[in-house]
């Protein structure tokens, strides 16, 4: 909470004016608890107070929204927690803009803190459907009393919320609009505010003979088409392929969520280049150069000791795994390091015309694993204009740790540690689920808002946030898309 208001007083205080409000509807949450207020169209927060009150659109535009209106009672609910002091909304005034407001305005409203209050901004809301109930544990979680959550909740269903790496099943399991036993299927995506994600076929590392590496192809191909199938309606829920960041946008503003197929593991190339157009024909986006076990193309960060790997064997990159570089470049298939040793990932760094991202990673420093980015590698990120994708995978937030161990909290640190280091411009946020990853807060894709809801608490401003959730990567897939010959 006190994150929060630094956060929030950091910000500069203006005046309201039109833009201040926009077309919605109030959170189902609000609505619910906001008593007198019938579905209010839209929300405004007095920042002062943390109080939630209701505005009429149609009101606020009769009055030109010169000033602000807020309910009476906005004091009362001051440190109450929860925004239930928006019923006392039902008498509503109007306030001059700050720099007009009347010293009567300010001993109405709690002297001085008229100036201060603003417009949560609650853009259009992309659900057509009947928002599903988020998930109990969420509505429980004693820190949505917090007057503050409502935005936090309004704001992450307003962004492009994009998780960089999630496995599917395979051979195919259960049902993916089902909900079922994954830790992501569509159901629950849509319970947590969840606009895309990048579903990756991944191939595991065998012995490196053609055989293996033909199979591991045909398993990549045979997965991506299955992705691709996962773009359909079904039980109420419509899914859409996108393989561009214009395309991921336009899903979120149609209400539809985003699926970006991607590929895990260039042990499936084998040494056959020509692969790389074949996964780029099925829409894929980024290749994830290893796994766990050096390949063809280069040196893994976990070598396979049981497959014979020794610490090293390309010394980074090999001279086939430059050419895939290339090759990846022309194809507009983004080059993701996660995996890799860390030569392997300064040489692809220098190797590529575009920006490299690790799509599935921590930071070494506040949890040493080889699977994390130390601060020379994520220097190299913001040097190229990359991306880290924090994630959320127990042992790579807290050393040794426990899923039940961890705390959205620790996945913060990590977002907060690489956004001091290198800049909020080049980090963002991943889960992989149904790969490992998930923690006490984020048990699945439904849980998603709490990851907003602890980062938001920290001060991430609405640009912050758009940028964790999905907006540094697209940035990246943008330039890459541009960059494909
Ligand atoms: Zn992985």
């Amino acid at each position: 909470m006190q994150g929060v208001r630094r956060g929030l007083e950091a910000q500069a205080v203006r005046p309201f004016d039109k833009d201040d409000v926009r077309e919605g509807v109030a959170p189902a949450e609000f609505r619910q608890s906001s008593g007198a207020i019938e579905a209010p169209e839209v929300v405004v927060v007095n920042r002062a107070s943390d109080c939630v009150v209701g505005l009429d659109e149609g009101e606020a535009r009769a009055r030109d929204v010169q000033g602000l209106v807020v309910g009476r009672g906005a004091e009362e609910c001051a440190g109450e927690g929860g925004f239930a002091g928006a019923q006392g909304a039902g008498k509503q005034d109007r306030v001059p803009r700050p720099d007009r407001g009347s010293d009567a305005d300010r001993e109405a409203f709690g002297g001085g803190e008229v100036g201060q209050a603003h417009l949560a901004r609650v853009p259009p809301w992309p659900m057509r459907r009947k928002p599903l109930p988020l998930p109990a544990k969420f509505r429980d979680n004693p820190r949505m009393n917090d007057a503050l959550a409502p935005d936090a909740l309004a704001l992450h269903r307003a962004l492009v919320t994009l998780d960089t790496h999630i496995d599917i099943p395979w051979p195919p399991g259960p049902e993916p609009f089902r909900d079922g036993p994954r830790r992501v299927d569509m159901v629950k995506m849509v319970q947590g505010g969840m606009s895309a994600g990048c579903f990756v076929a991944y191939v595991p590392q065998a012995t490196r003979t053609p055989a293996n590496e033909d199979a591991a192809f045909a398993r990549a191909i045979a997965m991506l088409d299955h992705i691709n199938a996962m773009g359909r309606t079904e039980n109420g829920i419509t899914a859409r392929v996108t393989t561009s960041a214009d395309a991921v946008q336009a899903a979120k503003r149609e209400g539809v969520l985003a699926i970006v197929p991607c590929v895990e593991n260039g042990f499936a190339v084998g040494t056959d280049l020509s692969r790389l157009a074949e996964f780029r024909a099925r829409g894929a986006r980024y290749l994830t150069l290893t796994h766990n076990g050096h390949n063809a193309l280069a040196d893994s960060c976990n070598p396979r000791r049981d497959l014979g790997d020794r610490e090293t064997e390309h010394g980074g990159l090999s001279p086939v795994g430059t050419q895939a570089i290339a090759e990846l470049n022309r194809l507009g298939i983004i080059v993701d390091v996660a995996h890799t040793s860390r030569d392997t990932m300064a040489q692809a760094a220098e190797a590529s015309r575009t920006p490299i991202v690790s799509t599935h990673s921590c930071v070494s420093a506040l949890c040493d694993h080889s699977r994390n980015m130390t601060d020379w590698q994520l220097d190299i990120i913001r040097d190229v204009k990359g991306v880290i994708q924090i994630t959320a995978v127990s042992a790579f937030l807290k050393p040794n740790a426990k899923p039940d161990d961890v705390t959205s909290a620790d996945f913060a640190d990590h977002v907060d540690y690489a956004v001091n280091r290198i800049g909020i411009d080049h980090v963002g946020i991943s889960s992989d689920f149904d790969g490992g990853g998930w923690f006490r807060d984020w048990k699945n894709a439904g849980d998603t808002a709490n990851i907003t809801v602890e980062l938001v608490r920290r001060g991430y401003d609405r640009g912050a946030m758009e940028k964790l959730w999905g907006g540094n990567f697209l940035r990246v897939m943008r330039v890459v898309e541009e960059a494909a010959e």
